[in-house]
């Protein structure tokens, strides 16, 4: 009989429950013990809604981030918060989030705005006197998903705190929940933390792996026969040294009175299969969405004993699995393997939204083509079914999946030959300018007469009040187009006035029309949809609501022109057109799993260029592509850095270089690490870079001076997460740093991303400070 599990559950909320209650908490309008109420509501709600499972997860529940109960699980407290004598679970909020002198939050929210998390550490106050500076924050893996990196120094030592999982493992095993308790394993622990001394974190191992030996004695204390270690780790390219932790690890660990599932997911195994079928585990599970044709090499090295779980259903997507096929392949295993064969979802369901059946505005025919986390189950389910009573017991059900898939498959509203044929047409012309930067440069320098330093800014003014109160009562219905228009083109000439009173040199129109940077676009792009539900936490409390890209893409019509058409004639100076560049578009959505992503982002690269193209005929001399989002995508292991970078590249050259040499491109990115990368960088040759800088006081411009970045740059002198107003003499000197580095006349003055979380009062001063330093830098040079 196949064993049917679930690896993860998503903690949110399917109305973003937990959301709420952790932002009441945090504002001091509810209790602690109210907060701790609704998780225990939620999880009750989640265990049920994961019945008719064999094992179900416990302990994926968290109240910010489950890398941070880890930390706090091992005892590995940060040193600033340790001999905190207040409330655990306070402590546990002051390294999530900070806190400033004063008491409050010292976090302040990512430049994405309405939620999209970026790659970068997290946005955090400078440390006060008394105030707590919140854990460094970083991607989970190629997911959108953030964590609290953990802290070692060399002489961490560690000490079980298990009172939060027993608790409610407690809490489960009342509930008559099949328990298996879900752990973030110690090598991939060690390996996701950073090491504050530089000391190696591996020797810390064997003080870690006491720690986890107690802990897996208490659960098998409380009857818990098996217990799910996550190792991600698994996926990556791992140097002898980390191999060898996997083995020093599970050696030790094979003599805990439970049975170890090791998890691996988010992508292959290859050179280390034979590592991870040999750990001495009781069961290992993989990623067979991502690694299908791993598995089969697998099995053969799999001692004959060992549980293989299989993940058929993608933890990653939103789209219905082909059960069929799935059948199909696992059928045979399931005969060869017996008892032995467990299948789940790929991952943990954290990063699918919760309920499709919310959803009241997605049309049927697409609503059918899709399963979010319940519907996943639900798939769970029913492929337990089939292989344990027979394909017959489901006929209906496989029925209606398989004409499902199949609608899906040839749906016109998917396929449009017109796309297809232009990405097939797409050659090497389509990305080259004209000419070469250097023959570029003096026309465009003749057109738009900057002067040395110009200054910018990155797109976005603060998004005021009145700005979401126009778009919410446009939603609701209660203003009409125009007056929503008449609204939006107050708020833009209010932007266009402050800048040309700040005397700044390139202008934006300040993007008050837009919700998100991506939503934007794809709420005007054929081929994208919607949901009003489709929550995904990106970190504590912040969620992000992809768009699903769903058919091939095309733009109708012209998305941005008239407004910046409007901003132009408000003002002689350059407007500076803005758009979302492909790859961005792409990394922040639900993409389709019947192509590549490459052929994905090439539809988009064609619509943006069009867009590009419709700018410069309407006379935008400046036009920024936003491609915020680009080292996002880097896959997991190295060895495929390659080939993505050379389709992102190809793609954003594609959506850009087809404007005549006087046309000035801008890109901007939300981060500075560009070291391993620089060459795609330089390769995408856009005119102007703007990047985000000014916290690592210009040290990360290294990198655009040993590769001798040909083209303009404009490191952000203007820390936009902060509240803090950066003087004039601060910013002079930022860009001094910048000048030993990048000859001066190929420097502009910029923030390091958009105002847009921003207020007026803070964005004025820092502007005014931030035009001032350019026109001191002008008098010396
Ligand atoms: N143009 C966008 C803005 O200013 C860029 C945002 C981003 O890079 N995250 O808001
Ligand atoms: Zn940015």
């Amino acid at each position: 009989m196949t064993t049917i599990h679930n690896l993860g559950f998503p903690r949110i909320g399917a109305r973003r429950e937990l959301k709420f209650a952790l932002e009441s908490y945090w504002k001091g309008e509810s209790t602690r013990d109210e907060l701790q109420a609704e998780g225990a509501r939620l999880r009750q709600r989640h265990w049920q809604e994961q019945a008719g499972l064999d094992l179900v997860p416990v302990g994926d529940f968290s109240f910010y981030d489950q890398v941070l109960d880890t930390s706090f699980l091992l005892g590995n407290l940060p040193q600033r918060v340790r001999g905190f004598q207040g409330d655990a679970l306070d402590n546990y909020f002051r390294v999530a989030r900070g806190r400033s002198a004063q008491g409050g939050q010292a976090q302040a929210s990512c430049c994405g705005g309405a939620g999209h998390g970026h790659g970068h550490d997290h946005a955090q106050a400078p440390s006060q006197a008394e105030g707590v500076k919140a854990g460094e924050m970083t991607k989970w893996f190629d997911t959108n998903y953030h964590y609290i990196v953990p802290e070692f120094t060399a002489d961490t030592r560690f000490a079980l705190d298990a009172s939060r999982l027993l608790a409610q493992l407690d809490e489960a095993l009342a509930q008559g929940v099949k328990a298996k308790p879900v752990l973030l394993g110690p090598v991939t622990y060690l390996a996701i933390g950073k090491a504050k001394d530089h000391s190696d974190r591996l020797a810390l191992l064997a003080h870690l792996l006491p720690a986890y030996a107690q802990l897996l004695e208490l659960l098998a204390a409380r009857g818990v026969q098996w217990v799910q270690i996550d190792e991600p780790l698994l996926v990556t390219e791992l140097d002898a040294p980390w191999q060898h932790a996997f083995n020093e690890a599970y050696h030790q660990l094979k003599t805990a009175p439970v049975k170890i599932l090791l998890a691996t997911y988010f992508g292959q195994l290859q050179e280390n299969a034979w590592l991870a079928a040999n750990l001495p585990v009781a069961g290992l599970h993989i990623d067979a969405i991502n690694d299908r044709e791993g598995v089969l090499p697998l099995l053969n090295l799999l001692p004959a004993h060992k549980v293989l779980s299989l993940g058929v259903i993608s933890g990653r997507n939103i789209w219905k699995t082909d059960l069929t096929a799935v059948l199909d392949w696992v059928e045979p295993l399931a005969q060869r393997l017996g008892q032995r064969l467990w299948i789940a979802p790929s991952c943990s369901l954290l990063h699918v939204p919760v309920d499709l059946a919310q959803e009241q505005r997605l049309d049927a025919e697409l609503q059918s083509w899709l399963a979010f986390a319940l519907q996943k189950l639900d798939e769970l389910r029913l492929l337990g079914r089939a292989l344990r009573e027979g394909r017959e017991a489901v006929q209906a059900e496989l029925a209606a999946n398989a004409a499902a898939i199949t609608a899906r498959r040839i749906s016109l509203r998917v396929h449009n030959p017109a796309v297809k044929a232009a990405v097939a047409r797409i050659d090497a012309a389509l990305g080259q300018r004209a000419s070469p930067y250097g023959e570029r440069a003096p026309r465009q320098a003749a057109w738009l007469r900057l002067p040395p330093f110009p200054t910018t800014t990155i797109g976005s003014f603060p998004q005021t009040a009145g700005i979401r109160q126009a778009r919410s009562e446009f939603k609701a219905g209660r203003i009409d187009a125009g007056a929503y228009q008449r609204a939006m083109r107050a708020e833009i000439e209010r932007s266009v006035r402050e800048q040309e009173q700040l005397g700044l040199d390139v202008l934006v129109h300040g993007e008050a029309e837009r919700n998100d940077m991506v939503e934007y676009f794809g709420e005007q792009l054929d081929g994208y949809a919607f949901t009003e539900f489709g929550w995904v936490q990106s970190y504590g409390s912040r969620c992000v609501k992809p768009p699903i890209l769903f058919g091939d893409i095309s733009r109708p019509r012209a998305m941005t022109v008239e407004w910046i058409r409007y901003a132009q004639s408000l003002t002689d100076r350059p407007i500076k057109g803005m758009l979302t560049g492909p790859v961005t578009l792409l990394n922040w959505s639900f993409v389709r799993d019947d192509q590549p992503r490459a052929v994905s982002c090439r539809q988009l690269a064609l619509a943006i260029r069009q867009e590009t193209l419709d700018l410069e005929a309407a006379g935008v001399g400046v036009i920024q592509i936003d491609e915020a989002a680009l080292r996002e995508g880097l896959p997991l292991r190295r060895a495929q850095w390659k080939a993505y970078l050379e389709w992102a590249v190809e793609c954003f050259r594609i959506c850009a270089n087809g404007v005549q040499d006087r046309t000035q491109i801008h890109t901007h990115m939300c981060y500075s690490e560009f070291n391993d990368i620089m060459a795609s960088i330089a390769g995408m040759d856009a005119d102007v870079i703007t990047i985000e800088t000014s916290r690592s006081d210009m040290e990360l411009l290294d990198a655009f001076e040993h590769f001798q970045y040909p083209n303009e740059i404009g490191p952000g002198v203007y820390d936009i997460h902060s509240p803090n107003i950066p003087s004039e003499a601060h910013i002079v000197q930022l860009m001094r740093k910048a000048a030993e580095r990048v000859p001066a006349q190929r420097l502009w003055v910029n923030p390091d991303c958009g105002l847009k979380t921003r207020q007026w009062q803070e964005v004025l001063p820092a502007l005014r400070n931030m035009v001032a330093a350019a026109k001191t830098l002008r008098a010396q040079a």
